[in-house]
């Protein structure tokens, strides 16, 4: 067993949880809870722009006659900028007319009705019900956190929701501490939990009781040595490193924070610097060894007699979804039309960071909304779908985005007409694809609409050039209208040049003029689309809107398609 299987060995049951958590999610969709792909994949508890996703006319939005729909219309004067300006406009959202107060868990649970529900999310009590018309996953979802401390549920389809900006008027005070050795401080989580001069208590929820840790040598290591001028810090990550890279560098003022991404696993390094250093980071990956070397160089030629000194959580390896998420400023740099609607944005870093986004993956995007904090998630995608070599600037010094605009949306208006220079948040990377799932597989099949296409652009790239068993990969792109296909030039130039890879596009809305397939995904499509030939391993990959993902998850499962051989993404 290499390391990677043992570590695979070691979430096996982790995994077929997560495979079934898929699944039961996608049936809460169907049977009404969850409601909507926005609440299953860009998870609105707190803070979905209601307004900028989706957009009025999306489909998403308007439910086709016959068809299953759970997104809860909320009532008119009920968005995302309705809820912002209710915020600010003094009126007392808790009761308790700005007094803080300390909550014990008795107190917590008598209030759990909708006129008097209150929530505890990492230490934090708040009261939710005047946010309850204005929760885009309805009340329904919201009331699951009545009384009781929601931190999990939250994070289970929210973590990255600004929660702290979007409920600080709702902020009833903190959870007295209950005195229990069994009880652990969550404190990664606990980071930014600062409010109104609050700080949430440091023991209140047990660390997380999820898969077991791989045993300690699996553990990533680091040493340091230094020269003259340059201090190196070698991270020996101890199982293979894809070509995208796995590393996040952060060096903001003397604070160094380095972040592994492995897999599901996090490795974090996290000091402050002795002394000072330049503000620029060179990033060297031995991918086949797996080994990464960071050189930071000194402001002064002397001898360090150590590296730091540890900050929080340093050397700690923990699963990536129990990991704080970590905000920069990068600078956008340019603005490309992709279509009509689309753009692509390529953000720089600051000189201090490096950021190996991993395949499939997301970043956060963060902006202030009339003093509220908006945050959304957007797949990174490299400059073009087969870029010719390793693009001219340096690896993990910038990223892009492709956004979609929506007129009436929150976010994106306001990205779109951010000019070139302007400053944006950009936290993470965050997302649950691991490589392992295209272990063997042979035939990958891709199912994406609109810009669920962005985590398969990345997905091509990388199968193309390093899965080179997979002997089939055809996507099958559900867009509107011929002028919203993503790409589309590129991937028929890819068709063209590569055998292994085939695109077929179905338009939704085509002009007369359109010669491909219509329609909506079907069971008939699908059909023929997902062969399975003797001695195959398939992987079916699904993104899109909530209404396309449910009827493609139910499709692929109705085709005999096993849990293992699909991957839905989801932020
Ligand atoms: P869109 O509204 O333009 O729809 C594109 C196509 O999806 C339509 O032509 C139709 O074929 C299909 N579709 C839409 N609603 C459907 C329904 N109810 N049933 C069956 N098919 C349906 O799409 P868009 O505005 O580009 O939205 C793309 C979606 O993909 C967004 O919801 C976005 O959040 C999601 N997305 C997710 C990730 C991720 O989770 N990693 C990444 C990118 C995009």
């Amino acid at each position: 067993m290499d390391l990677e299987e043992e570590e695979e060995e070691d979430y096996r049951s982790e995994s077929r949880r997560k495979a079934s958590t898929v699944f039961s999610v996608i049936a809460s969709v169907l049977s009404g809870f969850l409601g909507n792909w926005a609440c299953f994949k860009v998870s609105e508890m707190l803070n979905v722009p209601s307004q900028a996703f989706p957009a009025a006319g999306s489909q998403q939005r308007v439910a086709p006659a016959g068809q299953s729909r759970n997104k809860v219309v909320l009532k008119p004067g009920h968005s995302l900028l309705d809820w912002i300006r209710l915020t600010k406009s003094g009126q007392d959202l808790t009761g308790l007319r700005g007094r803080l107060i300390e909550v014990t868990e008795d107190e917590l649970k008598k209030h759990n009705t909708k006129k008097d529900c209150w929530t505890c999310i990492r230490g934090m009590v708040y009261n939710l019900s005047a946010y309850m018309d204005f929760h885009p996953g309805g009340e329904e979802e919201l009331m699951r956190a009545a009384g009781i401390d929601s931190t999990d549920l939250f994070d289970e389809v929210h973590r990255w929701v600004n929660y702290e900006s979007m409920l600080k008027e709702c902020l009833v005070g903190r959870m007295a501490v209950k005195p229990s050795p069994a009880l652990q401080a969550h404190t990664e989580k606990t980071e930014s939990t600062h409010l109104n001069g609050l700080s949430a208590p440091p023991s209140l929820r047990p660390e997380p009781l999820s898969a077991p840790l791989p045993a300690k040598d699996h553990r990533p290591r680091y040493d340091w040595f230094q020269t003259d001028g340059t201090v190196n810090i070698v991270v020996y990550t101890k199982r293979k490193i894809p070509s995208a890279g796995c590393a996040v560098v952060d060096l903001q003022d003397d604070n160094l924070r380095v972040e592994m991404l492995l897999g599901r696993m996090s490795y974090l390094l996290y000091w402050r610097l002795s002394s000072r250093v330049q503000d620029h980071v060179d990033v060297q990956t031995a991918h086949s060894v797996g080994k990464v070397q960071l050189c930071l160089r000194k402001s002064v030629k002397e001898k360090w007699t150590q590296l730091g000194q540890s900050l929080e959580h340093h050397d700690t390896f923990i699963q990536c979804k129990d990991r704080g998420l970590f905000y920069r400023e990068c600078v956008l740099l340019s603005k490309t039309d992709v279509t009509h609607n689309t753009q692509l944005l390529r953000l720089q870093l600051p000189p201090g960071s490096r950021m190996q986004v991993p395949v499939g993956r997301h970043v956060y995007l963060k902006t202030s909304v009339q003093g509220t904090d908006v945050v959304k998630p957007y797949t990174a995608v490299d400059q073009m779908l087969i870029p010719p070599s390793q693009s001219s600037a340096e690896v993990g010094s910038d990223i892009h985005l492709m956004i979609k605009v929506y007129p009436d949306g929150v976010l994106t208006p306001h990205i779109a007409n951010l000019p070139i220079g302007a400053s944006l948040s950009v936290g993470g990377p965050e997302g649950s694809l691991t490589l392992r799932v295209l272990r063997d597989v042979t035939h990958l099949y891709m199912l994406a609409a609109g810009t669920g296409f962005t985590p398969m652009a990345r997905l091509i790239r990388l199968a193309l050039q390093e899965f080179t068993v997979i002997r089939k990969m055809k996507l099958m792109f559900f867009n509107r209208q011929e002028r919203d296909i993503l790409w589309q030039s590129q991937l028929d130039e890819l068709c063209t040049k590569e055998e292994r890879f085939e695109v077929q596009h179905v338009l939704s809305e085509p002009a007369d003029s359109w010669t491909g397939r219509r329609g909506r995904i079907d069971a008939c499509m699908l059909q023929n689309f997902l062969e399975r030939p003797e001695n195959s391993k398939c992987l079916v990959c699904v993104c899109g809107p909530a209404g396309f993902t449910e009827s493609a998850v139910q499709l692929v499962r109705q085709l005999d398609f096993s849990e293992e051989e699909l991957h839905v993404f989801q932020a």
